[in-house]
């Protein structure tokens, strides 16, 4: 073939490829993004999406470890976005991918938007906390450069380097509450407010702080925590948490986390109650939490892992966890899922709630007093509803299934539109990609790209 040829040859290729690629059938597909990583989304990291006028706004872990933005118009029935919205220090330079700093998002009252990501206690180079102890990364708060434009980024210098597991919740005032554990495994669980759309934040308030201790052979210990925060009716905050009792030898070291506690905080003047009323002093220790805020004793050898608590309609707290046996090592799985609600006078709920191989997800409460949860797990995401007040469940309807993938789902967003309640992540078993899928999930399934 001449030279001359080959040019045409290679002209007429390269506009037939551009032509393909124009004409290429844009077949929807069910996710909106392939780059999340490792555990893009989660239950203490929240809120992962928001609604505001006709668009939901979504945050996940993208490549490594990154904070993405992406968003829908439910109008036009079209995507932005994933942009990379900031960089996380963590799973850096070659280092272990850590999923501690993926992101939540909030909308303030001005429209701008607001992430947090990033932190796991902090790197020691970012000094003592004084709160707790340190570990890796940095929480970092970046901000819409414009009101409703997930484009462009700014960071604000206005939170602590030290938490871990931030979540949001703007109130009806407009004030933010931020939620975190100040620092690293063993550290104080507090708050911050915003008076002023997230632009500056009072100083944190210690809710649960961690004491040291020695048993009767002489081994020492420390307190540790996991906490939950949500805004139930008339604004009231529940706190959900359970206990870790985080050794200095290795007995083996995550032998015990136990129990379940609730309390409520009343955003009006910051105090702090039981189940029964009684006003409790802040911040809360392990024999406090004991005496006045218990809602579930585990068993010794059962490994108790957070979900989420919520207030119901009627105010009463409703909560969701996972256990297994730990007896003699660290626990790995399987785990089951409890659901547990308080009646006004007692605790009262199941193992197994839903399907044994569906273990983690929200749970939201109907005008109509049923009570819906998006579960995930092993081969599917669907809803389950309670027409009993959360006495028992059923399957309501398959969101997405898939019998080689395990699903992560978030939390509900707390105003979502029926057709985008939450973020998915997949984790393909039969891929060895380390990238998964995300979907933005609602009553019906995932909205198609
Ligand atoms: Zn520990």
């Amino acid at each position: 073939m001449n030279t001359k040829l080959t040019r045409i040859f290679a002209v007429s290729a390269s506009i037939l490829a551009a032509i393909h690629c124009i004409a290429k059938p844009t077949k929807p597909v069910d996710f909106f993004a392939e780059n999340a990583v490792a555990n893009a989304v989660g239950l203490l990291q929240h809120p992962a999406g928001q609604h505001h006028n006709g668009i939901t706004y979504v945050a996940y872990q993208g490549s490594l470890t990154d904070p993405y933005v992406a968003a829908y118009n439910h109008t036009t029935d079209t995507w932005t976005g994933p942009f990379k919205a900031g960089t996380s220090e963590l799973s850096k330079n070659g280092s272990k991918t850590d999923s501690h700093g993926k992101p939540a998002l909030i909308i303030d009252d001005a429209g701008y938007i607001h992430v947090i990501f990033g932190g796991h206690g902090a790197d020691e180079s970012y000094g003592k906390n004084p709160r707790g102890n340190t570990h890796h990364g940095r929480m970092i708060h970046i901000v819409s450069k414009r009101p409703l434009d997930i484009t462009e980024w700014e960071e604000l210098d206005n939170i602590p380097p030290f938490g871990t597991y931030g979540h949001l919740a703007k109130l009806s005032n407009g004030d933010i509450y931020y939620f975190f554990r100040h620092g690293a495994h063993r550290s104080h669980w507090v708050y911050q407010i915003s008076r002023d759309n997230g632009r500056t934040f009072e100083e944190p308030i210690s809710v649960v702080k961690n004491l040291a201790h020695t048993d009767d052979q002489g081994r020492k210990y420390q307190d540790s925590w996991y906490c939950h925060f949500s805004v139930g009716p008339d604004e009231q905050l529940l706190v959900t948490y359970t206990y870790h009792k985080c050794w200095n030898i290795d007995v083996p070291h995550s032998h015990e986390q136990r129990n379940v506690y609730v309390m409520t905080i009343d955003t009006r003047d910051g105090t702090c109650r039981n189940l029964q009323g009684e006003q409790i002093a802040l911040p809360i220790t392990k024999d406090l939490a004991d005496q006045k805020t218990l809602a579930v004793r585990t068993p010794e050898h059962q490994w108790t892992s957070l979900g989420v608590g919520h207030l119901g309609s009627n105010g009463m707290p409703h909560i969701m966890y996972t256990a297994g046996d730990s007896r003699g090592r660290r626990f790995k799985g399987p785990e089951a899922p409890y659901y547990f609600r308080y009646d006004g006078k007692q605790w009262t709920g199941s193992k197994n709630a839903f399907a044994p191989e569906l273990s983690r997800g929200d749970m939201k409460f109907s005008p109509n007093g049923e009570i819906r949860t998006l579960i995930g797990g092993l081969g599917k995401v669907a809803w389950w509803k309670s027409t009993d007040g959360g006495l028992t469940f059923s399957e309501d309807k398959i969101v997405l299934a898939n019998t080689n993938s395990r699903y992560l789902v978030s939390s509900l967003f707390s105003n979502a539109h029926p057709n985008a309640q939450a973020l998915v992540a997949e984790i393909d078993r039969s891929s060895d990609s380390p990238n998964r899928r995300m979907y933005l999930v609602g009553n019906d399934g995932p909205i198609k790209r």
